[in-house]
């Protein structure tokens, strides 16, 4: 099956629209300011879900809208719920000046936004594919260390969307910020595994290789 993939831009988080022409799902939703940017791009499909990455605000603050909007689930790895009581359920670090940069600017903001828990949710896990919602060949992928749950999509054998597991922020790369970074390390050598791809990153423009 062929697939559209579009990026939505939301200040510095991207969130991505995969169609197959009339049905498309959405993958993460950028951050509250966005949501009616978010919801225009929406708006040309009919919307079979909603799966987030990983539930921090700035991929996670419109799914309840969205949700309730377009009457769908909200899909989401399980290990990250305690994120919607307390982001620092799973305490984030960073490496790096880019990442010690990146960490000052997101703890100011993740410690004053509550996310809210969707009401219509759903959890996904390793392996689960989105046949249901009409995307057979779209597979869910765990990719913990970014969040424990972090999750990422593989769509047909060509593309990944990795959420925060690798980041672009100037290079693309293990993303920068984390609750456990020897397992995203071995989240980095799992998505080398899946051989080359395009990369669909949470923040910076998607790449061919990383
Ligand atoms: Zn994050």
């Amino acid at each position: 099956m062929k697939y559209t993939i579009t990026q939505i831009k939301g200040g510095t988080d991207n969130c991505y629209i995969i169609s197959n022409g009339a049905d498309a799902i959405i993958f993460d939703t950028a951050s509250g300011e966005n949501l009616q940017h978010v919801k225009d791009e929406c708006s040309k499909y009919n919307m079979k879900l909603i799966v987030l990455s990983h539930p921090h605000f700035d991929h996670e603050e419109n799914a309840e809208e969205l949700s309730k909007h377009y009457r769908i689930p909200v899909a989401y790895n399980e290990k990250d719920d305690n994120i919607f009581d307390d982001y620092n359920s799973q305490p984030l670090k960073s490496y790096g000046i880019v990442g010690f940069v990146v960490l000052k600017l997101s703890l100011k903001v993740l410690a004053k936004t509550k996310v809210a828990r969707p009401e219509n949710r759903l959890f996904v896990k390793e392996g689960d594919t989105l046949k249901d919602y009409g995307f057979p060949d779209i597979k869910v992928v765990e990719l913990p260390g970014h969040s424990m749950g972090s999750i990422g999509l593989l769509v047909s054998d060509d593309v990944i969307l990795v959420g925060d597991a690798l980041d672009n922020w100037i290079k693309p790369g293990m993303g920068h910020l984390y609750t456990d970074i020897e397992a995203l390390k071995m989240t980095t050598e799992k998505i080398r595994s899946y051989g080359k791809r395009t990369y669909y990153y949470g923040h910076g423009k998607p790449t061919e290789k990383f």
